[in-house]
């Protein structure tokens, strides 16, 4: 049995609902699928629903984005308790962080006569994690760019005119905020963040393991990921980082993860939350 263990949906910049992710992950005899919104656990439990008509196991999920030492990186939390009152709290904040920046970059946009209107956003986007996608797409729906790329080269990619840096939690308090809610928190696509040397400080703080195979991941990549989880004694997860259609077909389906690591996180996950309840009886 495979899994897929990084996928988006419309309660953040993917475009397809859960339903439609759990569809194409049965299609691609996925038997495992893991929804890692953006600071958000809000589709999991229609994520959930879908996955049980498909005979499909569930992961809750999502990806923070977190910092660390000036650089972003993406934190994906698995098998979280998605009631966990913290956790909740601390995505409504990251949530009200993504709508405000929705709004700054819309005016950095009509500065440069570009008369997009917040509002035209908000609606493409129709969710509470809103990002630079959305805007992306409002661009080219309003005939402002012809295509998402163009708008991201133009306009939203890091110190394009357009761009608004985001706040980012503490990649140690993230870690922290995703083990409190029972989670096992994993390094999205190292690889694409060239930053190996943050790797022995996330470690420290806790972290459980890399996200070795991710689509744009190489193989000289997935190896060298491999061998850096084995030396730290992380756990190895994979995934897609489906956001829907992507040039004529979505990336869901190219990442297949043994069902080895499903089982090594979910075991994880158990002494996590057995960490948990031991501090609960004691205190
Ligand atoms: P945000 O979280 O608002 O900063 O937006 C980041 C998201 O934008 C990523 O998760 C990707 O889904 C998407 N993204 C980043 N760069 C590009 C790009 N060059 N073209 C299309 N989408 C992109
Ligand atoms: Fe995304
Ligand atoms: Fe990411
Ligand atoms: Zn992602």
């Amino acid at each position: 049995m495979f899994a897929d263990l990084h996928l988006h949906s419309n309660y953040s910049d993917g475009t397809y609902t859960p339903e439609e992710v759990a569809m194409h992950g049965s299609r691609y005899d996925l038997g495992v699928l893991a929804l890692t919104d953006h600071d958000t656990v809000e589709g999991c439990e229609e994520m959930a629903a879908a996955c049980s008509k498909q005979g499909i196991e569930f992961v809750a999920g999502s990806e923070l984005t977190a910092e660390l030492n000036q650089n972003e990186l993406h934190l994906l939390g698995y098998f979280l308790d998605t009631t966990n009152a913290a956790l909740l709290e601390a995505m409504g904040k990251f949530q009200n962080v993504r709508q405000n920046r929705i709004c700054e970059m819309v005016e950095r946009l009509n500065k440069l006569n570009v008369p997009l209107e917040a509002e035209e956003v908000f609606k493409i986007a129709s969710c509470r994690s809103p990002g630079r996608p959305h805007v992306g797409r409002a661009l080219v729906q309003g005939g402002f760019c012809k295509t998402l790329d163009e708008a991201f080269e133009r306009y939203l990619k890091k110190h394009r005119p357009a761009w608004v840096p985001k706040f980012k939690i503490s990649a140690v308090e993230a870690i922290k905020l995703i083990h409190c809610a029972g989670g096992v928190a994993v390094m999205a696509h190292p690889g694409l963040n060239r930053s190996d040397d943050l790797i022995p400080e996330l470690a420290e703080a806790g972290l459980d393991g890399l996200e070795c195979y991710h689509t744009k991941h190489p193989p000289a990549t997935v190896e060298h990921y491999l061998e850096l989880a084995e030396a730290h004694g992380f756990l190895v997860t994979g995934g897609s980082d489906c956001h829907g259609m992507n040039k004529g077909k979505p990336l869901i389906g190219k990442i297949k993860l043994p069902y080895e690591h499903v089982r090594d996180l979910k075991r994880r996950s158990e002494e996590i939350r057995q960490g948990l309840d031991s501090v609960t009886s004691q205190a």
